[in-house]
């Protein structure tokens, strides 16, 4: 049987990242650039004041202090947004706000503090004189173009997910448009003569579809687009029926839970196998050694097992990097912390992955389980915020020792 890590390799090597696509701005969130962003503008654009103030030439204020403060003309008055095309020369000056531009001759801002002119207010107009009560070194609360910011230099690389403040950025640089990669399309199914869907009546036998609402969470939370299927009846051709509207859907990956055991009812393998190939079906892991990767036709198929658990548990481990690579996210993501057993841990000797909840002690990560580690307890998936991965060969761990635990996102 394969080992996870062989199983998620073998995985891997079937899958590149998709095409790109332009998108406008203000959906790019989360989403991840197909290719490196270049500023072709300096930042600041133009050298600016960076405070309210006034425009002087250092030198003309360099005796100035409280006691014998330096009287300039006022010959300007630049608010935010508009500019001054003629200089000042030696003694004269230009009251300036925040961000807008220096205009010749000026090399220094004085800030209005250090004025007897302290207003802030531009429905007051510029006085005709001011007196300086500091002097400014050259250059003071001036930004100067390209401090921030040149033009050709590389601001964000290849395959980054955007965040807000690389959208902020993006805006400042006047990108209005991005490329990125496009979503992968994903089929989700079910399959159980067993399952009825989420408002249907209860009845003894029958359970609610679980995994087509758990894995397409996950499939959007990875940025995934679903195509939802439904429900498969455990017999060949409506198995077959729901396949075949995946490839009509042009989907990258079909995803399928439950049937994929050695149940008398688990045709789903048969399926897959008789119009498509499968790569393998069990993978020595708890929960869920029954999964199947392959193609059916040419499209890439998961068979992930029944139970809500370890469907979910079979998601993370294989299907989040593989929708990673196609988005085009390096894989191997996931949070990893070292953290000490509160209680001792027993296992079958498999890759394990068990529900636990990971709090910091005293400074020390600690971990408790959620409860019963059957693999239909979705309520001890809820309660956990980690998984502790217990490896192969180990068949139980003391209190006291530490583990690898898996730190789940959003959590
Ligand atoms: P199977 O892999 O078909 O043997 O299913 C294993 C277990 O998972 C059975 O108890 C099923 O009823 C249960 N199961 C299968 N599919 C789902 C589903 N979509 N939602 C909730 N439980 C399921
Ligand atoms: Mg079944």
């Amino acid at each position: 049987m394969l080992s996870v890590k062989e199983a998620l390799d073998q995985i891997l090597a079937k899958f590149q990242p998709l095409e790109s696509t332009l998108i406008p701005l203000h959906e790019a969130p989360g989403r991840i650039l197909a290719k490196p962003v270049r500023a072709e503008i300096d930042l600041p654009s133009f050298d600016n004041s960076s405070v309210d103030g006034f425009a002087v030439r250092a030198n003309d204020v360099k005796s100035a202090n409280n006691d014998s403060p330096k009287l300039l003309n006022v010959i300007g008055d630049i608010p935010a947004g508009t500019r001054i095309e003629y200089p000042i020369h030696e003694d004269e000056c230009m009251r300036i706000m925040t961000g807008a531009p220096i205009p010749a001759g000026a090399d220094a801002i004085v800030m209005v503090e250090d004025t007897d002119f302290n207003y802030r207010d531009t429905a007051k107009p510029a006085p005709p004189h001011v007196a300086i009560r500091k002097s400014v070194e050259v250059n003071e609360n001036i930004r100067r173009q390209g401090a921030d910011i040149l033009a050709g230099q590389n601001v964000l690389p290849l395959h980054q997910k955007l965040r807000a403040q690389d959208i902020g950025l993006l805006a400042m640089l006047g990108i209005s448009e991005v490329n990125v990669i496009r979503r992968p399309r994903v089929a989700i199914l079910s399959g159980g003569d067993e399952l009825i869907n989420v408002s249907e009546n209860l009845v003894t036998g029958k359970v609610r579809d679980a995994n087509s609402y758990s894995l397409s969470a996950l499939a959007k939370e990875s940025g995934a687009e679903v195509l939802h299927l439904g429900i498969a009846k455990d017999n060949p051709n409506s198995i077959k029926r729901l396949l075949d509207q995946a490839v009509d859907g042009k989907v990258d990956l079909i995803i399928s839970s439950a049937g994929v055991s050695v149940g008398a009812f688990d045709f789903v393998r048969d399926v897959v196998q008789s119009m498509g190939s499968l790569d393998f079906w069990k993978v020595n892991m708890r929960p869920g050694k029954p999964l199947a990767f392959g193609h059916y036709q040419d499209v890439p198929f998961f068979g992930l097992p029944g139970n809500p658990v370890s469907a979910f548990v079979g998601f993370l481990v294989f299907i989040i990097p593989t929708l990673e690579k196609l988005s085009g996210i390096e894989s191997n993501l996931r949070s990893i912390s070292r953290v000490r057993l509160a209680e001792e841990i027993t296992s079958d000797g498999r890759e394990s992955y068990l529900r636990a909840i990971v709090t910091s002690e005293n400074g020390t990560l600690t971990a408790r389980l959620t409860g019963h580690q059957a693999s239909s307890n979705m309520l001890s998936l809820v309660r956990a915020n980690a998984l502790l991965i217990i490896p192969s060969g180990v068949k139980s761990v003391p209190l006291g020792q530490e583990v690898n635990a898996w730190l789940l996102r959003g959590l």
